[in-house]
């Protein structure tokens, strides 16, 4: 259990939001968040986050931030056990997340950039898209959650028999939350199935040529449409910026398919198998991946949000519980941002005398109406982004990062 009760200080004003489009590793963007989340008060918590992913690591530090008290739980003992490892472009939601953070924090995030040595100008900022016909602490996992009998708390109960009373519980425990079908109920919350598979290479060539041929792309990460695959590749980690042959990249390949959860070597044996070609690069990105990379294939999943039962403004969810969607534009982590940064807003206006019920309850609907938005955009973009014909009507050929839901 990690503990936000305000014993640090140095959380005044704000960092500068740039807007800009980054992008951080996964990994190290967590371990950042993570590693100020070890301060054990006495004194008793108020809000309970579930989930220590970016959106519940990002509300302990927004909470903490704005003087409330706030514990993290997650069914993991810490970011180390994550296999996983992607990057994310942060663009429209940077101003929220510097309002969020403290200083410290923020001067740090830079560490977490694919790339820290990269001059950020007008060119690495965007994303280019090629032509494909041309070239905390654990606590075991939620299982229950209840209202006290007068109505003033929250009773948390986990895996392993823990018990927690909390005033304000948080769900933010991913795709496939617990909070979310304990609010909503079992089938109203079950995550959806695309058909979509999703596959990442993790590479370090140890070659500059290959690495280099990926840079030519574009500096930090650049896209293919026009077949019936999507392809990405862009740079993970530099070790020394001046040796090429020391960096890490990433492929990606998108596809419509049968549902599988394949990995490495099985993986690659499967794409090479089953899916049809990319061109150029974003071909030979995948052909050179090392024996031994770490390589993924899962099916994107997705909820459309409807209303949960917020237990009379109690609890709410925030981030991939609240609105899972589909990759496309990159827009998941910017949602969890607002929604991070709404939550706090909101307790803070309860906190200076308004009704809470009803605060909460405009909190919910916001955030179901712009999930529900977004979840429904990104499956409209899945569906145009495998024929040429329509991947020109796509959000990402028309707004591109920007913001649309
Ligand atoms: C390949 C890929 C690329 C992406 N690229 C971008 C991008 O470029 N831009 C962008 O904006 N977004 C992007 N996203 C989306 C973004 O990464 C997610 O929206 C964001 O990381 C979700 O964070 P979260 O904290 O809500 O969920 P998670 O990171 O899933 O965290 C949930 C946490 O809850 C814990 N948990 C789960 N169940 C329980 C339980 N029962 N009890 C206790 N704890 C539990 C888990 O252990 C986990 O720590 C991408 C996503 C993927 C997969």
């Amino acid at each position: 259990m990690a503990d936000f009760s305000g014993k640090e200080s140095g959380d005044s004003g704000n960092g500068s939001g740039s807007g800009s489009r980054r992008s951080a590793d996964m990994a190290s963007v967590e371990l950042a968040l993570f590693s100020r989340l070890f301060i054990l008060s006495p004194d008793s918590p108020t809000i309970a986050i579930i989930g220590a992913g970016l959106t519940g690591l990002l509300a302990a530090h927004g909470l903490h931030k704005n003087g409330f008290k706030a514990v993290v739980f997650d069914k993991d003992p810490g970011p180390d056990v994550r296999e996983r490892d992607w990057t994310m472009l942060m663009h429209w939601a940077l101003p929220m997340l510097t309002e969020l953070l403290p200083e410290d924090i923020l001067a740090d995030l830079p560490q977490a950039f694919c790339n820290p040595h990269l001059d950020f100008n007008e060119d690495a900022e965007s994303l280019p898209c090629y032509n494909a016909l041309t070239g905390t602490s654990c606590s075991g996992a939620l299982s229950r959650m209840s209202k006290t009998e007068d109505g003033s708390a929250v009773v948390l109960e986990f895996e392993g028999g823990d018990k927690f009373e909390a005033e304000r519980v948080l769900g933010a425990d991913g795709v496939s939350s617990k909070a979310r079908e304990l609010l909503a109920g079992e089938e109203r919350a079950r995550v959806q199935r695309s058909g979509f598979l999703f596959a990442t290479g993790i590479t370090r060539y140890g070659d500059a040529d290959k690495t280099e041929a990926i840079m030519k792309l574009h500096p930090v990460a650049a896209l293919m449409m026009g077949t019936s695959s999507v392809g990405a590749v862009g740079t993970m980690a530099v070790d020394d910026p001046q040796d090429k042959s020391t960096w890490t990249t990433f492929w990606v390949k998108i596809w419509r398919g049968e549902s599988v959860h394949l990995r490495d070597q099985e993986a690659l044996n499967y794409i090479e198998r089953e899916t049809s070609a990319l061109s150029g690069v974003f071909q030979s990105a995948i052909d050179w991946t090392p024996e031994g990379s770490r390589v993924f294939i899962d099916e994107m999943k997705y909820w459309v949000p409807v209303p949960w039962d917020n237990l009379g403004g109690r609890a709410t969810l925030a981030g991939d519980a609240a609105h899972p969607m589909l990759i496309y534009r990159g827009q998941g982590l910017q949602h969890c941002i607002t929604d991070v940064r709404n939550y706090v807003d909101s307790l803070v206006r309860v906190r200076g005398g308004a009704d809470a019920a009803k605060v909460m309850q405009e909190l919910d609907d916001e955030v179901v109406a712009r999930g529900a938005k977004a979840v429904q955009q990104s499956l409209q973009e899945a569906e145009k982004s495998l024929d040429l014909e329509t991947i020109r009507k796509m959000l990402m050929v028309t707004q591109g990062h920007g913001r649309s839901a």
